[in-house]
């Protein structure tokens, strides 16, 4: 593997894992909050929020059932062995209006008559089972006492009664008086507490059994005794007069926080339940969109590292092949070149020569001159020589004061070239070694030239073509020798 993909991925992996690492680090530390909150405070308050919700519900009622009670009407009424149906119907029935209940009643223990708004219910009696909570409340000794039942008057719904006894001046009992509540209010608000608290809240009896929840079709068909996770533990859950707790037990696989209040009036239980996936699911959707947002965020880094690393790389290898003084390229690069046409030459018999120049005399240009005009007249040559050769042929610094370009072709063409380079060379370089016309010299340089031959390697090639460099250099310079 390169260093640069070693450098991309050691980023990646460190900006990646420290951000998972970090929103992970961040999720536990909402979860375990939420947790505490859920325990410490949501579902305790939501409890003992709707528990005196229901209190104070049954205030009313209780209030109204004590008031009918102790109503001199209805007392006299009854004392006077109920005369007039009339009178006891409209007495209800304002009851019943005034304070929207959902029905009014009086039960007299001297004729069994059950009256309500609408006129007699029925008579009661010891053998129907629908009024044994009539003969329990008498028998019983409480002034008044809540009873949940199902109201034969209104198509068997569940309702709660409040009974109240009557008695006369002398203490004598006459009956019993008392309003019904629909139970569809207590469902209604537990409906509204559980949508606003995103809990379930509902009414279990001591069995177990649903008697309020907002979803109808659970009430007495579902026994927490039997459901999966609950039942485990129904047993602590259903316990009278037992003080509120908070339980948790695991349902599918997810965690489910609850807790209990006993409702000692209905003689049934609260129960509020809290799913911890709904509760997290806010700071789910929050971690998801952290990584969402990360790892678009590393992608961006990786992306800009990359581009920064594949610019200087760029930037770094052609620095590496590029000759400082002339910009033209160095014998590095020249190397590539010729491995290449070498390739050629070995798949298609490409033809290709070298040239070989070395300026004559630059020391004595350089000691004449100086070395910055040295520098440049090296510089000068060199674009002078890329402009001479063609576009197929390649030339580079060869080092010092020599170039050596690689030419398309067989020595002829590459003759052609080199005599191009010369007369331009020739043609327009001169070196002032004085104030006047005279004391100026002509730059020149002599070539050598060689055709690569099958076996050549660079070094081969380059030997004879240097050789036919020197023989121009014996033959006075300013020359293009083939070697
Ligand atoms: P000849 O005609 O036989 O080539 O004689 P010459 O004086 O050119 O001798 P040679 O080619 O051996 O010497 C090259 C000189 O070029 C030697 C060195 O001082 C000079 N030289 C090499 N590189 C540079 C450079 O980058 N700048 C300058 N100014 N001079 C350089
Ligand atoms: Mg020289």
């Amino acid at each position: 593997m390169s260093i640069r993909m070693k450098l991309i991925m050691a980023v990646t992996a460190i900006l990646a894992g420290t951000f998972v690492l970090l929103s992970l680090l961040n999720y536990n530390v909402s979860r375990q909050k939420i947790q505490e909150d859920i325990v410490s405070s949501a579902l305790p308050l939501t409890r003992d929020n709707i528990y005196s919700e229901i209190q104070s519900g049954l205030m009313r009622p209780i209030f109204v059932s004590s008031l009918m009670a102790n109503d001199t009407f209805l007392q006299d009424w009854a004392s006077e062995e109920e005369p007039d149906i009339k009178a006891i119907k409209r007495y209800l029935a304002e009851i019943k209006d005034k304070y929207g209940f959902f029905s009014a009643f009086f039960v007299s223990t001297q004729t069994g008559n059950y009256y309500i708004p609408d006129g007699v219910l029925k008579k009661v009696s010891r053998q129907d089972e629908h009024d044994a909570w009539f003969y329990d409340f008498i028998e019983s000794d409480e002034k008044y006492a809540l009873d949940v039942d199902t109201n034969e008057a209104a198509d068997n719904f569940l309702t709660i009664f409040i009974n109240h006894r009557v008695k006369d001046r002398n203490g004598k009992l006459l009956g019993v008086t008392g309003v019904g509540l629909n139970m569809d209010k207590v469902a209604k608000l537990l409906a509204s507490f559980s949508k606003k608290y995103s809990k379930e809240i509902y009414l279990v009896d001591l069995f177990g059994v649903v008697q309020v929840h907002s979803k109808v079709d659970l009430i007495e068909n579902v026994n927490i005794k039997y459901v999966p996770g609950l039942k485990d533990i129904a047993g602590q859950i259903l316990v009278p007069n037992s003080e509120p707790e908070i339980f948790n037990f695991s349902r599918n696989g997810e965690k489910e926080y609850l807790t209990t209040r006993y409702i000692p009036e209905f003689e049934w239980v609260l129960v509020v339940q809290q799913s911890e996936e709904k509760a997290l699911a806010a700071a789910r959707d929050n971690l998801v969109r952290t990584l969402i947002a990360g790892g678009g965020a590393t992608l961006l880094v990786i992306l800009l590292t990359v581009l920064t690393i594949n610019h200087f790389q760029l930037r770094l290898e052609r620095q590496a092949g590029t000759d400082t003084l002339t910009g033209i390229a160095n014998r590095r690069t020249f190397e590539r070149h010729f491995d290449d046409a070498m390739l050629l030459f070995q798949r298609n018999g490409t033809k290709f020569s070298l040239i070989l120049l070395d300026i004559d005399d630059f020391k004595q240009i350089n000691d004449s001159c100086g070395h910055v005009k040295g520098d440049s007249i090296i510089k000068d040559i060199s674009s002078t020589i890329s402009s001479a050769i063609r576009d197929n042929d390649f030339c580079a610094r060869w080092g010092g004061d020599e170039f050596i370009v690689l030419v398309d072709g067989e020595a002829g063409a590459a003759l052609s070239v080199a005599e191009n380079i010369r007369s331009s060379v020739c043609s327009s370089h001169k070196c002032s070694l004085g104030s006047t016309e005279t004391e100026t010299i002509c730059v020149t340089v002599s070539c050598g030239v060689a055709e690569f031959e099958n076996g050549d390697s660079l070094d081969s090639l380059a030997q004879r073509a240097d050789k036919a460099m020197y023989e121009s250099k014996m033959q006075g310079k300013d020359k293009v020798i083939a070697g």
